[in-house]
């Protein structure tokens, strides 16, 4: 996967079957199915692959423990079957994990414990192991840093992990695989339209105009059909196709808080099935990190960038203590990050927390196909309904979705040894592969997305910036003054991942 033979594939005479703008979950999902059915596919990111929310989840593939509690049993079941297709398709990226549900009293274990078996029972054959009840005694032996203070024992049940933005980074190059092109830092300025048919009343989406941040050139890329899956951004683009459209999302600000291992020691992940605002709150391990979140903030001001608030950091602190034996304070966090929600408005609802985690399409009368909301985990399912309505109003042959056993990419950087020296991760021949193979083009991609470093340990990120800056200056042919304003660059972006 290669930026400039991705260019080289750009003709303003084309008429692509579909394109998608947004290369987060959604998008690179649309890529994978509508490429992999044989249709001609382009995509166009105005960040990096997964830059947005697709970066910052709790990286849990999950049906949701907490929209069973709701009584949201279809979402469930549909995200279950989902769990299991990406755990076959994707074992790179994504392993089994087990969660300890720590119990207080006989009635709090007999109602989670229900709960948790139902939530496995809708798992059917894609089960991934029967919950169980576990002893206080069993508790200190996997997970010895729970608190046993009035501890009854706990369950345990197991969902999936995995890294959300090397699945997307490996979704793009299945995309890529299948014949479809894909730009980063390509961003769709307007749209396109026009009268298909003399008799349309209305004019229909045709195409985009495209800005590429690398070359500062505009073109126009023709398209037959068009799918926002921009997440939280979709009512921009929503209103360059109509400017009295309404807004449809809600954004919603989740942090994550990511410190040592010593405070959370074993390969088992902790579940507070209640925090103080009635949602769950998780400590999971993650590249031999531990990562603690989420929250859930009804936020006004939507950015690719959002910074974890003073109360979410105190508030993730605060609940995780209450189940740990050693305080962790704001000084031991190695990193945090947030992510921003793209909750699909829903009226009557106040609080985001009870706002409905299943996704949208529309389909707007000029034709454009925007899908929103959703979780990574159901990727796949979103992408494959928006390619149908792609298929659908552009009236082509219905060609039958593959995704289900599609095998997704896999890459030698899915399984990177974090604690290995900066040299050995960050090699020239490494930085080669991420520029060359993987589209990466400022040392943020490789340090935040195409590895992890960043949402890791903000500190050895910093540590290794120099080191990946000039051995992309050579890749690239770059000189001092590139790896100067990419170091300033990526020293002011690192503050805001540091409380
Ligand atoms: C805190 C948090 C925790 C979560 N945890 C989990 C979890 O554990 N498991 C799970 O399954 N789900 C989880 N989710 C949900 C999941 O992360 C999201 O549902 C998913 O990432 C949304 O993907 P998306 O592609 O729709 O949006 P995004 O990832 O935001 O992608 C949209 C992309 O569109 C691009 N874009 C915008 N405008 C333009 C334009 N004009 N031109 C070109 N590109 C454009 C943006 O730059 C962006 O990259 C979590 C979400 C949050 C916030």
């Amino acid at each position: 996967m290669n930026r400039n033979s991705m260019l080289a594939q750009l003709d303003e005479n084309k008429t692509w079957d579909v394109l998608i703008i947004g290369g987060g979950a959604t998008g690179l999902g649309a890529a994978v199915d509508a490429a992999s059915r044989g249709l001609s596919t382009i995509l166009i990111e105005v960040e990096d692959f997964a830059k947005g929310t697709s970066s910052r989840s709790t990286k849990l593939v999950h049906g949701g423990v907490r929209y069973l509690e709701q009584g949201n049993l279809k979402l469930v079941r549909e995200a279950l079957k989902e769990r299991g297709w990406l755990l076959k398709n994707a074992p790179s990226v994504t392993h089994t994990l087990g969660f300890i549900l720590p119990s207080f009293s006989f009635f709090q274990k007999l109602y989670y414990g229900t709960g948790l078996k139902l939530y496995d029972f809708l798992s059917a054959k894609l089960s991934l192991g029967k919950p169980k009840f576990i002893s206080n005694k069993t508790i200190e032996k996997i997970s010895p840093a729970i608190d046993q203070r009035n501890l009854k024992g706990g369950i345990v049940y197991y969902d999936g992990q995995f890294d959300d933005a090397r699945l997307a980074i490996n979704l793009a190059r299945t995309a890529a695989k299948h014949g479809a092109v894909l730009l980063n830092y390509c961003e769709a300025t307007a749209l396109l339209k026009k009268k298909i048919k003399s008799a349309d009343k209305q004019e229909k989406v045709c195409g985009v105009v495209a800005y590429d941040y690398m070359n500062n050139k505009t073109f126009e890329i023709k398209s037959k059909t068009i799918i926002n899956a921009t997440g939280v951004f979709v009512d921009d683009i929503l209103q360059m196709d109509n400017e009295d459209a309404a807004d449809i999302v809600t954004p919603s600000q989740g942090i994550h808080l990511v410190v040592d291992k010593k405070f959370f020691p074993g390969n088992y992940a902790l579940m507070i099935p209640k925090t103080d605002d009635k949602r769950v709150l998780f400590a999971v391990p993650w590249h031999n990190k531990v990562v603690l979140g989420t929250t859930d903030t009804e936020v006004e001001y939507i950015t690719d960038e959002p910074i974890p608030l003073e109360e979410e950091i105190r508030f993730v602190l605060e609940h995780a203590n209450r189940y740990l034996k050693t305080n962790i304070t704001q000084s031991d966090v190695c990193s945090m990050f947030a992510g921003l929600r793209p909750l699909v408005k829903t009226k009557g609802v106040t609080n985001t927390s009870m706002i409905s985690r299943d996704h949208i399409i529309i389909v707007s009368t000029s034709n454009l196909i925007t899908i929103t909301g959703g979780k990574w985990t159901t990727y796949r399912r979103m992408a494959e309904e928006a390619v149908n309505n792609a298929i659908f109003v552009a009236k082509f042959e219905y060609i039958h979705p593959v995704t289900k056993n599609l095998p997704i990419q896999q890459s030698e950087f899915d399984s990177i040894n974090y604690d290995d020296t900066i040299e050995n991760i960050y090699s020239v021949e490494n930085i080669k592969k991420f520029v060359e193979q993987e589209m990466a083009v400022s040392i943020e991609d490789i340090l935040a997305r195409r590895t992890r470093m960043l949402f890791l340990d903000v500190r050895k990120a910093l540590l290794a910036a120099t080191v990946v800056a000039e051995a992309m200056a050579t890749v690239l042919q770059k000189d001092n003054n590139w790896i100067q304003i990419e170091l300033d660059n990526f020293t002011q972006l690192a503050k805001n991942y540091l409380p």
